[in-house]
Formats: structure tokens, C-alpha cells, sequence
């Protein structure tokens, strides 16, 4: 089993279905109502825990009904939440969805807890960070929670896994002690101020990044799959032609799915296959983490 620490935002998701967006001012009947974890720290730990990583989650929930929710799922998960704080200062991170006829989504986050996550909670992991395959982060937490984590990972010798969500400026100094880059198109347009319209675009915008410092890049591109890119390598993955009814998630079961797969010694472009399966699945249930598929589901759909 890989040993992965993920670092990173717990919410709960609250999310309604709609035939359409409601546009500003208007208020519209929706369809049916969901309430499921969320967060893409959180999605992330519980999509490589079911796909089979032994896993340790390092968050900030408040001391509110939400947290508690959350904490009793992560559990159940089979996640170590022996770093997850409880905050007793500010409310637990909620996001409200709305997920369209289209299978779109519109999303707005409260970060609450979130917010303060600190150098000194990762501080707190480090012998968990020191004893992993992989840490994966995102960037749902302050930017310096998650630059100790890399650094505490590089001093270890732990590879990290950087999904860049939501997109954000990162310093080269963070990019260096990233082994491997996984922005969706949006987030590699922004982070490179290049156009990802297509694959040749979005291998130009991953050799911007390589250039700044990462070992490795994979633009994941929605139904299209994902650019897979490293100093000597450039691989497409096709997605899997399924019916999406919800591509909330997408990424973070991707991440996960990624995470455990490498951690299991794979190879780079053997991951992505696996993890494009993982998503495959995941884009056709409702919501994030309770559309993540366990481990034997999708290694039946490769088989
Ligand atoms: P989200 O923010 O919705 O969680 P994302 O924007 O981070 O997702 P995407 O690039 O949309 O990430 O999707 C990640 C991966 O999920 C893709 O590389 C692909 O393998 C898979 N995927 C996404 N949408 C679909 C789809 N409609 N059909 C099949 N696979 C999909």
C-alpha cells in the first residue's frame, strides 16, 4: 500500500440541481438537494484512500456541526485524521453548488477553517510527511502552509504532487520541489499567460512550466483527457466516452487516483491511464467525494 499525506481544504458541499444558472438577482426552483464532503484536500485523501492508499489527511475543520460531520466521514474512510484540527475560532469551510442540466457547475466557497491552516500544522506531520511515497497539495490553504509542505517533503526526500486548483500565482520556488504539476486547461492558461486551446497549446504551456522548474506536468483537458509532459517525454491520454452527469470532482479523483497509483511505483503515464479511468467513473455520479469509485471498480473497467 502507498503511503500518501495529503494537505489541504476539508468543506462540506451543498448542492442543488437546476435545469439552468440562475442569473444575478433571480431566484429559481431548483431540482433535488445533496449534502456531501467536499473540499479538495479532503476529496483528494478520500479518492486515493478508496483506490487503495493508506493515507493521512493534515486539515483545519471548525468546531461546528460541519466539522463533525466531515471528521465521522473521514473516519470512515479509513483516513488518519490525527491531523485534522478542530478550530474552535471559525466556522468549517461550506461550498454552495449549483449543477446545471449540462452537467456544469457554478460554485461559491466559504473557506472558514481553511483559512488557518499553518506552517506549523504541517510542522506538526512531519513524521508522516517523512515516512510517505507521495505528498499531494492543492491550493485551497494559504500559500504558506502549502510551501512548508514541500519543503518539509524536499528535506525528507518525499516527491510532491501540486494540483494547482484553484488557479493561482506560484513561485519558481514552490514549482522546483514539485515532481509532478496537475493543472486543469484554465489553470495552466493562467499559470503560463499562454492559450490552452488544444493539446499543442497545452504541451507549449507545460514546457513554460518545465522550464521554471517541475519534473513533470499533466494538463487535464475535461472530456478530451490529459497532456502528460515531461523534459524528453509528451504523451496524450484520451478520456474515457462516458455520460457525464456531474464533473464536480473530476480533477480531485484524477489527483488522487494519480497519487496512489505512483505511489505504487507506476509509471508516470501509466498512472494517468489509471487515474482516467478513476474519473471516467467519478463523472458520471452526483457530487465529489461521493462520487469517487473504490478500487475494484476501476480496475474492472481496465481489465
Ligand atoms: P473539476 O474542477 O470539475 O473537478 P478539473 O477541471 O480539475 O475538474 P478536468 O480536466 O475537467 O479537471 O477533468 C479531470 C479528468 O477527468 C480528465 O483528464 C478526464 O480524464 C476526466 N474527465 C473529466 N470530464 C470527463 C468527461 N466528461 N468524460 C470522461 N472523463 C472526463
Amino acid at each position: 500500500m502507498g503511503k500518501i499525506v495529503v494537505i489541504g481544504s476539508a468543506n462540506t458541499d451543498l448542492v442543488v440541481k437546476t435545469d439552468r444558472m440562475p442569473s444575478p438577482g433571480e431566484t429559481i426552483l431548483g431540482g433535488s438537494f445533496m449534502m456531501s464532503g467536499g473540499g479538495k484536500g479532503a476529496n483528494q485523501a478520500v479518492a486515493a484512500s478508496r483506490l487503495g492508499g493508506e493515507v493521512t489527511f493534515v486539515a483545519r475543520v471548525g468546531n461546528d456541526l460541519f466539522g463533525e460531520r466531515a471528521l465521522a466521514g473521514y473516519r470512515a474512510e479509513r483516513l488518519d485524521v490525527r491531523h485534522v484540527t478542530r478550530d474552535a475560532t471559525v466556522p468549517s469551510g461550506v461550498a454552495l453548488i449549483c449543477v446545471d442540466g449540462a452537467a456544469e457547475n457554478s460554485i461559491v466557497v466559504a473557506p472558514g477553517a481553511n483559512e488557518r491552516l499553518s506552517p506549523e500544522d504541517v510542522d506538526r506531520a512531519e513524521a508522516e510527511i517523512a515516512a510517505a511515497d507521495f505528498v499531494v497539495l492543492q491550493l485551497e490553504i494559504p500559500l504558506p502552509a502549502v510551501m512548508r509542505a514541500a519543503e518539509v517533503a524536499e528535506r525528507h526526500g518525499v516527491r510532491v504532487i501540486l494540483n494547482p486548483a484553484p488557479a493561482a500565482a506560484i513561485p519558481d520556488e514552490l514549482l522546483r520541489r514539485c515532481y509532478l504539476l496537475t493543472p486543469n486547461r484554465g489553470e495552466c492558461a493562467m499559470l503560463t499567460g499562454m492559450p490552452v486551446a488544444d493539446a499543442a497549446g497545452a504541451e507549449r504551456a507545460a514546457d513554460a512550466l518545465l522550464a521554471r522548474g517541475v519534473r513533470h506536468v499533466v494538463v487535464t483537458l475535461g472530456s478530451e483527457g490529459a497532456l502528460v509532459k515531461g523534459a524528453e517525454s509528451c504523451e496524450r491520454v484520451a478520456a474515457r466516452r462516458v455520460e457525464a452527469v456531474d464533473t464536480t470532482g473530476a480533477g480531485d479523483t484524477f489527483n488522487g487516483a494519480l497519487a496512489v497509483a505512483l505511489s505504487e511505483g507506476r509509471p508516470l503515464s501509466e498512472a494517468v491511464r489509471f487515474a482516467t479511468a478513476a474519473s471516467a467513473i467519478a463523472v458520471t455520479r452526483m457530487g465529489a467525494q461521493s462520487a469517487v469509485p473504490m478500487r475494484e471498480e476501476v480496475d474492472a473497467l481496465l481489465a
